[in-house]
């Protein structure tokens, strides 16, 4: 069975006071909700200059730190960027690549997106590669041969399944509180797990986890986290207020267990 994984990206919001009160308020969330550790983890994606601090405010908690995107280089003359072995000194054990804002806001395309994907993976991070659609593709029945390039022309053969994980993001349901129904997501995850099956095997490809993305709040994360091929969820918005975060991750945690074989 797949460990459940609710991760958060805080984008570019929170001071360095507010973001150590929401982690206190996290971990003795996490405290009272005590999953177990197979059960699902925990994650922050906090904005990078808080990597350090926030890496020493989650010491010994059961919440995980990841870096929001990394350059594909190690080192080198690229003012402004940060490598992934920078946030990895930090702590940091997953990173988010392909994200929409990334691809939309900042022309991110497949090609740097491969070499990104190969720079985690091969650093030995666990790589949260974003897919999804626009509201035009989705209209247009565009949904599965977008996601489909975005899969093949990213994931080349030397990306370890065992350090990725998979979200959904359509495009549409991000920041704007339209969500895509249970269905829907789930439609789109058991093709995202064919391809990925296609591409790994039954064992490699069934392994890799798939969240969710797109307005999760604590009033859809239990309907969207019932679902057979949602792992998890990736959470913008909701993630910024301990309470509502501690109800996904409560919401996922209840429906994981659910859907486990019992001792599994
Ligand atoms: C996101 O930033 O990845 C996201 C899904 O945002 P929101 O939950 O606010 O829609």
């Amino acid at each position: 069975m797949r460990t459940a994984l609710v991760a958060g990206n805080w984008k570019m919001h929170k001071t360095l006071p507010e973001a150590r009160e929401l982690v206190s308020a996290l971990r003795e969330g996490l405290e009272k909700l005590r999953p177990g550790s197979s059960e699902i983890e925990v994650l922050i994606c906090p904005p990078v200059h808080m990597l350090f601090p926030m890496a020493k405010a989650v010491a010994g908690s059961r919440v995980l730190l990841g870096a929001q995107n990394a350059h594909e280089a190690s080192f080198g003359a690229f003012t402004g960027e940060v490598s992934v072995q920078m946030v990895a000194e930090t702590g940091c054990t997953h990173v988010i690549i392909g994200h929409s804002e990334r691809r939309h806001i900042f022309g991110e395309l497949n090609p740097v997106l491969n070499k990104k994907v190969r720079a985690v993976t091969g650093a030995g991070l666990i790589v949260i590669y974003c897919v999804g659609e626009t509201l035009a593709d989705r209209e247009a029945n565009r949904t599965q041969s977008v996601i489909e390039k975005q899969l093949s022309e990213v994931l080349s053969a030397d990306v370890s399944p065992a350090k990725l994980v998979l979200a959904y993001e359509p495009v549409w349901a991000i920041g704007t509180g339209k969500t895509a129904s249970p269905e829907q997501a789930q439609e789109v995850h058991s093709f995202i797990r064919g391809k990925l099956i296609g591409l790994y095997g039954k064992p490699g490809g069934d392994g890799v986890r798939i969240l969710y993305g797109g307005s999760v709040k604590p009033d859809n994360a239990d309907s969207l986290a019932r679902q057979p091929d949602i792992d998890g969820m990736l959470v913008g918005g909701a993630s910024l207020v301990a309470d509502q975060f501690l109800a996904i991750i409560g919401a996922t945690l209840a429906e994981k267990r659910n859907k486990s074989p019992a001792g599994s």
